[in-house]
């Protein structure tokens, strides 16, 4: 048996999913990781646990999460004389208040996919005569490569590149959740930004809410044992943080990757999708890379931007409703033309509910 199978095992699952049925006091966990999610709802295990465990989403899709008024300003950004925007692809169909980068391109405005930062890069190094801006989007998993490729950009002397960033960390979302969602009795912490963050953040929310959670990996076994030492950690009234996933997270993190994140970004206010303004959950340039800075270098400025009509996705990745309780679900809002951003990225809370069924 090779050694990750026994993380895929039904017989290991059924095991654990035994244990956690001994617990009938109600509990509910959300998970703050796309990856997570559709993991949940493709292996089927919302469906096998029982009724008094109750799984939420979370704003665990940095697509999702990226405000409306944050997409107007890259559709903006794309509508000034010589600049190419370069981005992943599934920022091209998130809406905007009045329309998305694909329809942008579709009006001849330049935006360019790539798979990452340096690609973008060497679109800038390649294109001299052309501004290339770089869509900085997601969390502490992607920022220390868009990091390295600001670095990277300074040591070449290549002035046409600029990022326009709109990362954002997870912990102080955590704090913004437990602010707003009584709900939440513990999370599922987020593997990939957990091989980058370690454990220290989610003790400091943990300290402050007296709310522990699990780092955990993705498959059926890494999650029911995380639901499993949840449920043991309400028993016994010690919330703590639990580190589940030894073999890709270590409690210290990823020291170099944070190290790369804190020379060139500093923690700033950021607009999260349908939750506002959340203190230092964003990331700006710091001191010298300023210069790489899209929002500095041409004079850009996000603005508030309510959501869609009828739109509920700001409730949906707070966990206060499910993605089938928003009334476009399924019948206006669909992946094909999704009305808000949890239905364009597939680790999107609804486009998840979408392909999986109401489970
Ligand atoms: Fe927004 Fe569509 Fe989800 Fe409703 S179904 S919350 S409109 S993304």
């Amino acid at each position: 048996m090779n050694w990750l199978d026994e993380f895929k095992s039904p017989e290991i699952s059924q095991k654990i999913l035994a244990q956690i049925k001994e617990f009938d006091f109600p509990y509910t966990f959300m998970e703050v990781c796309g990856t997570h999610t559709v993991s949940i709802l493709r292996s089927g295990i919302r469906s096998l646990l029982p009724k008094n465990i109750k799984h939420i989403s979370g704003p665990g899709c940095p697509v999702c999460v990226t405000s409306q008024g944050d997409c107007d300003l890259a559709i903006l950004a794309a509508s000034i004389p010589n600049i190419c925007i370069t981005t992943f692809g599934d920022m091209l169909k998130v809406p905007g208040s009045k329309s998305n980068l694909a329809q942008a391109r579709s009006e001849g405005k330049h935006v360019e996919v790539v798979y990452g930062p340096l690609d973008a890069l060497k679109y800038a190094a390649d294109h001299p005569e052309t501004e290339v801006i770089f869509l900085g989007i997601g969390f502490e998993t992607t920022a220390p490569t868009v990091a390295a490729t600001i670095k990277k950009a300074k040591e070449q002397n290549i002035h046409n590149f600029s990022v326009l960033s709109f990362h954002k960390i997870v912990p102080p979302a955590l704090d913004a959740l437990l602010s707003t969602n009584p709900k939440i009795d513990g999370f599922i912490y987020p593997g990939h930004v957990s091989t980058v963050i370690g454990t220290k953040p989610y003790k400091d929310v943990l300290r402050k809410f007296n709310k522990g959670g699990v780092i955990a990996g993705f498959e059926p076994v890494d999650i029911l044992s995380a639901i499993l030492e949840l449920l043991k950690m309400q028993k016994d009234n010690q919330p703590k943080v639990v580190n589940n996933y030894h073999r890709a997270v270590k409690d210290e993190g990823n020291i170099n990757a944070m190290n790369f994140i804190n020379e060139v970004f500093v923690t700033e206010d950021a607009e999260w999708r349908g939750m506002g303004t959340i203190p230092n959950s964003g990331l700006g340039l710091r001191g010298e890379y300023k210069k790489f800075c899209a929002k500095t270098k041409f004079g850009l400025k996000s603005k508030k931007s309510p959501d869609p009509p009828g739109c509920r996705c700001g409730e949906v990745l707070q966990g206060l409703i499910e993605p089938y309780e928003c009334p476009l679900f399924g019948k206006v809002c669909t992946p094909i033309k999704p009305v808000g951003p949890c239905m364009v990225s597939t680790e999107g809370s609804c486009a998840a509910h979408y392909k999986y069924g109401k489970l």
